[in-house]
């Protein structure tokens, strides 16, 4: 059997390619790579297919002789949160994240609240292409019930946030997703006057795509300007990620909300260190250095800040997603917590959103990518390295190169047959210059690999 897990667990067409069946097959696996035993956290987000495959996820648990707690419609971080608080052995989220509402997704989790990693991923699969899975006795099959996580998880925010005094009005779109279970009252609890938009709960999504992009924020923009809102809030479908928009209607960046975040939440420690990943923008780069502290930059992906912080350590981590992982809290991203941490911030200040966002540094981005078969990739990569032998090069993930007024990442995708082209400088033409020269490169590899 081919690589069942992709970048964020087992994702794919709900009934079509991720079947109950595959559903409930997974999760005996993972009874089986837990010896059969202990206590496992099940959550869902809003898809329609949601309920069905958590029936069958908690099936396969039982009946590989696990124990389960359904904790029923949660947001990814109360998930991780909730296998911490109950103390259990191991957490299931269903959950397709940002993408279309026809997909779904099954997402394993370890005791710490942090996501499977790779090689506990390789384990699962290895265990469900020999069919070696064991089923548990008649009289030694597991017991499922239901508790509350959300309850625990919101007094939890609440103690380590103070209400705030400022009257704050934040506008909230949940894209009609799981964070719609959160966000709106945690913030209302929190003081803020809160407008919702997008957060009726309905699997259709109708509201908006559940990706936070700023094409697809633009009823959001317009509503904190008609009503004269200091802050919006937009979540991803499972509320891990965050993705802001300013009191003018202006839409931050994943990376600039992070770097907000981390000089506020790491203000006064003592040498902190940030953790992301080498696609993130320099203006991590300001931020750590204002902050007297360091910056490690890993591969592209959750997974592998979470690895970095486990052998390194680190006090926060970010990607430009607007995913943040604040590592005394969770370690997972933690989208609801992101958006309290935002109102404590503006309550702490007479500044306006966009005021904070003008003491940073500002870049241009230029994005772009090419098709590029998977099996040249290799070839591909060695030859921009010949190629852009002349710069500084950074080959922790695909190729970076580093010049004197910006910098260029060329990396192939993991899950597509393409090859992506990302450039940043301090103006916009030199952004473009960056992405062009790249593209350029980029092509030209591709065509003489062929
Ligand atoms: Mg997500």
């Amino acid at each position: 059997m081919s690589k069942l897990f992709g970048t964020f667990g087992v994702r794919g067409i709900s009934n079509l390619e991720l079947t109950p069946k595959l559903a409930f097959e997974l999760s005996l696996a993972l009874a089986t790579y837990l010896r059969n035993k202990g206590t496992i956290v099940v959550g869902y987000d809003n898809r329609t297919s949601s309920e069905m495959l958590e029936q069958a996820v908690t099936a396969g648990l039982v009946g590989g002789g696990c124990n389960v707690i359904r904790v029923g419609l949660v947001p990814t971080s109360v998930l991780s949160f909730a296998i911490k608080n109950f103390q259990c052995d191991a957490g299931v989220m269903i959950t397709a994240s940002h993408n279309p509402p026809e997909y779904n997704g099954v997402k394993f989790w370890g005791s710490s609240g942090a996501g499977f990693q790779r090689a506990e991923e390789r384990k699962i699969e290895r265990i469900i292409s020999k069919r070696a899975w064991r089923r548990a006795p008649w009289n030694r099959v597991g017991k499922a019930r239901q508790m509350d996580a959300l309850a625990p998880y919101m007094r939890a925010v609440l103690a380590a946030i103070p209400r705030v005094k400022l009257e704050l009005k934040v506008v909230v779109d949940c894209a009609n997703a799981a964070g719609s279970v959160a966000t709106p009252s945690l913030l209302t609890r929190l003081g803020c006057k809160v407008v919702s938009l997008n957060c009726q709960l309905d699997g259709a999504f109708p509201g908006r795509l559940a990706e936070p992009s700023p094409e697809n924020l633009k009823e959001l923009a317009q509503t904190v300007v008609a009503c004269g809102a200091d802050l919006g809030i937009a979540h991803d479908g499972d509320a891990d990620r965050t993705i802001i928009v300013d009191e003018t209607g202006k839409v931050l960046t994943g990376d600039r909300v992070f770097a907000l975040i981390a000089l506020h939440h790491l203000r006064g420690r003592k040498r902190p260190k940030i953790v992301t990943t080498v696609a993130t923008s320099s203006v991590l780069d300001d931020v750590t250095e204002k902050l007297g502290g360091d910056v490690a930059r890993t591969r592209v992906g959750e997974p592998e800040i979470i690895e970095y912080f486990r052998r390194r350590g680190g006090d926060i981590g970010g990607e430009e997603n607007g995913g943040i992982i604040f590592f005394d809290w969770l370690p997972c991203r933690d989208g609801i917590l992101t958006a309290a941490k935002l109102v404590e911030m503006l309550s702490r200040s007479a500044m306006k959103i966009s005021e904070f966002d003008a003491t940073l540094p500002r870049y241009h981005q230029s994005k772009q990518r090419v098709r590029c078969p998977d099996e040249l990739k290799p070839k591909v990569l060695k030859a921009l390295e010949r190629r852009f032998k002349r710069y500084k090069l950074d080959r922790t993930d695909g190729l970076r190169v580093v010049t004197d007024d910006g910098w260029l990442l060329l990396r192939p995708s993991g899950t597509e047959p393409i090859f992506r082209c990302f450039a940043e400088a301090r103006d916009e033409k030199r952004a473009k210059e960056l992405a062009d020269l790249g593209m350029k490169e980029l092509k030209a590899s591709i065509r003489v690999a062929k």
